[in-house]
């Protein structure tokens, strides 16, 4: 009997294995035919054939992280002249009735229906399905403006938008990490000029919230207390890089600051994401983020570009008593009309150089009006 069910156990299995593998094998060979050199074919005609479609996470071994690799991407149509997609009554954005709006990309490093990744079952290169979620973030019906435009109940609405969908997307559990951020200006790269934000949430916990998670627990292991609620209360007591502040958050230019106007805001209590700040904490927090934003629009009077991105736990189901929200600023300007480039120095050896101190930016930072 037992030697019968092993067999039939054995048999099960192996007719199992070879259906995967002839279904991996379909699906391999749609994608996997080599790139045509043949110009005159647009890309979109051979999409799913040529590679063009593909759409995988692939593991870099040496750096120990996740690639996304979306073929489709990088030939993303340029949009008519005049058109902007996030305006009232455009395709998927209704007329009235809203403040702010999140938005599925059109085009997306993640989805939520990824095809297969291309190559698989290799040790040493791994790859796995792009399993996420992009979004764009419209900040507000306005076309002509900035976050910094905004009045603090519209940026409180931003702030509601942000919690209400890191959320919902950190209850879907292939969901590890929901990563919310703004790109702003034509130098990092915007083409549309609607104010908005976007936000990736990845099937992995991205390597530097990982850093900043292993040292910030090794940090609570042996001290007992959080690193960034000593590192702020060390930054008020300085107050020579402290920018600005208010009841419940504080914006500086940290001790180790990377970026010439790098500045980080932090709330004053001790919580891990959005959806741990009380509503007056919310209010407290667009008024910041005003304030911060204003600073930048007027410190060399001109549309301020800049990298935003906000810090929270992960969503992967596990407790981080030892995380503390925040928000990170990396604008590339370092005075006005001169770019800092994270060239050799800081992409090839990890290593920031900072041409000025952190106290002298704080300093103008902190004489440049908000309003
Ligand atoms: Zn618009
Ligand atoms: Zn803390
Ligand atoms: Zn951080």
């Amino acid at each position: 009997m037992y030697v019968y069910i092993r067999t039939r156990m054995f048999l099960m299995e192996l007719k199992l294995f070879t259906f995967i593998f002839l279904i991996k094998r379909k699906a391999t060979k749609t994608i996997k035919r080599p790139f045509s050199n043949n110009n005159k074919i647009p890309c979109d005609a051979i999409l799913l054939t040529a590679g063009c479609g593909l759409m995988e996470l692939r593991w870099d071994p040496i750096m120990a992280q996740w690639i996304i690799v979306s073929g489709k991407r990088g030939k993303r149509p340029l949009l008519p002249e005049g058109y902007c997609p996030f305006c009232p009554g455009s395709k998927e954005v209704p007329e009235k009735g809203w403040t702010v709006l999140s938005l599925p990309n059109a085009f997306p490093a993640l989805s939520p229906n990824p095809p297969l990744p291309d190559v698989g079952g290799d040790r040493l290169y791994r790859s796995m399905s792009s399993k996420g979620v992009c979004e764009v973030l419209i900040y507000t019906p306005r076309h002509d403006a900035c976050l910094a435009d905004l009045t603090v109940e519209n940026v409180r609405a931003v702030v509601d938008l942000w919690t209400q969908r890191f959320e919902e997307l950190g209850k879907r559990d292939y969901l590890k990490y929901v990563f919310i951020f703004e790109n702003k200006g034509r130098i990092i790269g915007v083409t549309l000029d609607h104010p908005h934000g976007q936000l990736y949430a990845f099937p992995f916990i991205p390597p530097i919230i990982q850093k900043e998670l292993t040292n910030s627990r090794k940090y609570w292991k042996r001290t007992g207390t959080c690193l960034f609620c000593r590192i702020m209360e060390k930054e008020i007591k300085e107050s020579s890089r402290v920018v600005c502040e208010n009841g419940d958050f504080v914006c500086f230019l940290p001790f180790f600051a990377h970026w010439p106007y790098g500045v980080h805001i932090y709330p004053k209590r001790h919580v891990t994401a959005l959806t741990d700040l009380e509503d007056k904490e919310k209010t407290s927090f667009a008024q910041i983020l005003k304030t911060v934003l204003r600073k930048f629009e007027n410190l060399f009077n001109m549309s301020f570009p800049y990298m935003m991105v906000l810090h929270q736990r992960p969503t992967d189901g596990k407790s981080y008593p030892y995380y503390h929200f925040h928000v990170e600023f990396y604008p590339p300007l370092r005075e006005k009309n001169k770019v800092k480039y994270f060239a050799s120095v800081e992409s090839g050896s990890g290593t920031v150089t900072f041409d000025y101190t952190p106290e002298m930016k704080a300093q103008e930072l902190r004489d440049t009006p908000s309003t």
